[in-house]
C-alpha cells in the first residue's frame, strides 16, 4: 500500500449527514475522497426533524445555510410545538416558535444566550440531505459511489484498504475522484487510501469489525419515547382542514390509549407520525390499514390518508462507543452514538463530529498536523457524545414518563382541571426541550490536549442558557460586524488570530510561527471595545471549527500555542 497506489486520500463509508458533511469539509480543502453508499434510492425516510443553531452556523461557514433554510416548511409557517389529547380535540399547551423567515430576520437583533450567526431550522433530514448531497457532489475532489457497499477495512502503518462491492448496478460513480478508476458495474474493488471513516450509521459494520462496543443504556421503557416505535410518512391534503387548531410544526398527542408525535414536513400535505408499539405488538403484523387506524386514534377522527412509507426504530438509547478510532480507521456519527431523538441531537452531533474531524484529517494529509491532532478527535467528540446523549435522555424522561391522568379527555370539570395541569407540565417541558442554546452553543473541549487553557473556568454547562465566553475550548463568541457580516464570515478557512480592541497587540509572531509550521493562518482585527470585552483578551486563536484554541495578551509564545493547537505537543 505505497503512496503511489492510492485511489484517494480518504474513503468515507456512508453518505448520511455525517459522511456527506465530512466529504464537503474535505472537498473544500481539495482532498481526494471516495464516499461509498450502499443505499441506491435517494428517497429516505424523514428521520431527523431539526437542524440546531450550531449546525446552521456550520452550514453558513460551508456556504449553504440559506439554501437549507429554504427547505421544508413555507417561509412564514410557524414552528410551534403543540400538545393535544387528540389532534382534533383539546389543545393542552403550545410553545410558539418563529417561522424560518422570522428566524432569519431576528437573529441580528438577539443577544446573550442567542447571540448567534444562525438560529435553528426545523426541517426534515430528508430535505437537508438533498442539499448536503448536491454540495458534496459538486466538489471536484469528491466522488460518491452509490450502490457500493464497504465489505471490509484493513490497515497498515501508513495506509488503509477498503474492500468494496457494487451491490446495485444502477448505482454509478458520479464523478471519479482524482486518480480513481471508474469502477464500471457489478464490481468488487479494493480502494487504497490514507484514512477510512466509518460514518455508516447505527448498525456500523465498521465499528463492529473493530470490535468496539456501544456503552450506556438501552431498552429503557417509558409511556412514550421508550420502546419500539412505529413511524409513518403520510400524505394528506385535508389534515389541516380536519385539525381545528392553529398550524404547528410538531403535534404531540397525549392520552391513555395511544401517544404520538406528528410532524409537518412541507406545511401542505406531507407529514410523519411516530407512535409507540405496545409490548408484544409486532410491526410486521400491522397491515397498512391497521397502521392508518393507529393514526386515526391519535387524530380522534377518520380521514383518508396516503401511506407513503413506514418504518420502525427504537426509542430509549443512550449509547456511546468505547472507542472512536483505531489507527487510520475513524468512526463518526450514529456509528459511535445512539440517541433517543428527544431534543433533536443525533444528526446534529453527527454533523459536528464531521466538522471536528474534517480539518484535522486535511491538516494531517497536507502535512501541517502534529502527531496528536487526529488523536484529539476521539477525546473531544466522545465527551460531547456522552454529554448530548445524556441530555436527550433527560428530555425523553421529562415527556415520556408523564402519565396522562384517566380523566384527561373527559368533558367535565375534573377533565378541565386535568387538562390544565397537563398543559402546565407540557408547557414547561416544551421550553426545556425546544429552547436549548446551552446545549447547541455550550459544547466544550475542556481538557483536550490541543486546547491551551488560560486557567479560567467556563460558565456551568446548562440546557437552556448559554453565556458567551472565550474561555479556550468553547465556541468563539459571536458578534455582528459593522459591515453587517457575522464574525464567522470573516474567519479564515483554517486558523485565525483575532486582534481585539481599538489598540490591538501585534500578531506578527503568530504569522511568523504559522509560516514556519506551514499552518494556514488568517489575521482579523476587530477594532471595537465590545469585541475586546467579549473575548476578555487582546488576542485569540480560533480553530478552523470556530473553537477558541487560546486567548491571551501577548503573542510571545505564539510558536508553542500553534504547535499545541495543531497537535505537535502532547502537553503544554
Ligand atoms: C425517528 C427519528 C427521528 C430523529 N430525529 C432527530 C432530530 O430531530 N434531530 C437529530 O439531530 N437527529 C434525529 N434523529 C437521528 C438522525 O436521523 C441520525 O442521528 C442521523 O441520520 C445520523 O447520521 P449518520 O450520517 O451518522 O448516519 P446515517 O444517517 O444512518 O447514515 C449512514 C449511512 O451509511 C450507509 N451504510 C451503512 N453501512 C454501509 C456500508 N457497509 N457500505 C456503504 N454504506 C453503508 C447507510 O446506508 C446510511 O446511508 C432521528 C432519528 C430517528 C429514527
Amino acid at each position: 500500500m505505497g503512496a503511489t497506489q492510492r485511489d484517494c486520500a480518504v474513503v468515507i463509508i456512508g453518505a448520511g449527514p455525517c459522511g456527506l458533511t465530512l466529504a464537503i469539509e474535505l472537498g473544500r480543502r481539495r482532498i481526494p475522497v471516495i464516499v461509498l453508499e450502499e443505499r441506491t434510492s435517494r428517497a429516505r425516510f424523514p428521520a431527523a426533524n431539526a437542524t440546531q443553531a450550531r449546525t446552521m452556523e456550520h452550514y453558513r461557514r460551508l456556504g449553504f445555510a440559506d439554501e437549507i433554510r429554504a427547505q421544508g416548511l413555507p417561509p412564514d409557517y410557524p414552528t410551534d410545538i403543540a400538545y393535544f389529547d387528540r389532534y382534533t380535540r383539546h389543545e393542552l399547551a403550545r410553545f410558539r416558535l418563529p417561522s424560518s423567515r422570522t428566524a432569519r430576520d431576528i437573529v441580528k437583533t438577539l443577544s446573550g444566550a442567542w447571540s448567534a450567526a444562525e438560529l435553528p431550522h426545523r426541517c426534515s433530514q430528508m430535505y437537508v440531505e438533498r442539499v448536503l448531497r448536491a454540495h458534496a457532489e459538486a466538489m471536484e475532489t469528491v466522488s460518491i459511489r452509490t450502490g457500493w457497499r464497504a465489505m471490509a477495512v484493513r490497515q497498515t502503518a501508513d495506509a488503509v484498504a477498503v474492500e468494496a462491492e457494487q451491490i446495485d448496478p444502477v448505482g454509478q460513480d458520479i464523478k471519479p475522484a482524482s486518480g480513481a478508476a471508474n469502477p464500471g458495474s457489478g464490481q468488487h474493488q479494493i480502494l487504497r487510501a490514507s484514512y477510512a471513516i466509518g460514518a455508516d450509521g447505527g448498525g456500523s459494520p465498521t465499528r463492529k469489525a473493530l470490535g468496539y462496543e456501544l456503552v450506556g443504556e438501552s431498552g429503557i421503557v417509558r409511556d412514550f419515547m421508550g420502546g419500539r416505535m412505529f413511524a409513518m410518512h403520510l400524505r394528506s391534503p385535508d389534515l389541516y382542514r380536519v385539525i381545528p387548531h392553529a398550524p404547528a410544526w410538531q403535534y404531540w398527542a397525549v392520552n391513555r390509549e395511544r401517544r404520538a408525535v406528528l410532524i409537518s414536513l412541507n406545511g401542505r400535505d406531507e407529514f410523519v407520525v411516530h407512535t409507540q408499539l405496545t409490548p408484544g405488538q409486532q410491526a410486521g403484523q400491522i397491515s397498512n390499514a391497521a397502521a392508518i387506524a393507529m393514526f386515526h386514534v391519535v387524530l380522534g377522527a377518520e380521514l383518508d390518508v396516503e401511506l407513503i412509507a413506514r418504518s420502525t426504530w427504537n426509542a430509549g438509547y443512550t449509547l456511546v462507543a468505547e472507542k472512536f478510532q483505531h489507527g487510520r480507521i475513524l468512526l463518526a456519527g450514529d456509528a459511535v452514538h445512539l440517541f433517543t431523538p428527544t431534543g433533536g441531537l443525533g444528526y446534529n452531533t453527527a454533523v459536528e463530529d464531521a466538522v471536528n474531524l474534517g480539518w484535522k484529517l486535511a491538516a494531517a494529509l497536507k502535512g501541517w498536523a502534529g502527531a496528536g491532532l487526529i488523536d484529539s478527535y476521539e477525546c473531544e467528540r466522545q465527551a460531547i457524545a456522552r454529554r448530548n446523549t445524556g441530555y436527550a435522555r433527560k428530555f425523553a424522561d421529562s415527556v415520556g414518563l408523564f402519565i396522562p391522568p384517566p380523566e384527561l379527555e373527559d368533558d367535565s370539570e375534573a377533565g378541565e382541571t386535568a387538562r390544565k395541569r397537563a398543559g402546565e407540565h407540557l408547557d414547561a417541558h416544551a421550553r426545556f426541550e425546544f429552547n436549548i442554546p446551552g446545549i447547541t452553543f455550550g459544547g466544550r473541549y475542556d481538557g483536550s490536549p490541543i486546547i491551551v487553557s488560560d486557567g479560567t473556568l467556563p460558565p456551568p454547562d446548562t440546557v437552556n442558557d448559554y453565556v458567551p465566553t472565550a474561555c479556550p475550548g468553547g465556541r468563539a463568541p459571536h458578534l455582528w460586524l459593522e459591515d453587517g457580516r457575522s464574525l464567522y464570515d470573516a474567519l479564515g478557512l483554517e486558523f485565525t488570530v483575532l486582534r481585539l480592541g481599538p489598540s490591538p497587540r501585534d500578531a506578527t509572531q503568530f504569522a511568523a510561527a504559522a509560516a514556519t509550521l506551514g499552518i494556514p493562518l488568517a489575521t482579523v482585527h476587530l477594532a471595537s471595545e465590545e469585541a475586546r470585552d467579549l473575548y476578555e483578551a487582546d488576542l485569540a486563536l480560533i480553530r478552523p471549527d470556530q473553537i477558541v484554541a487560546w486567548r491571551g495578551d501577548a503573542s510571545a509564545d505564539a510558536m508553542d500555542v500553534l504547535r499545541r493547537a495543531s497537535g505537535h505537543l502532547s502537553c503544554y
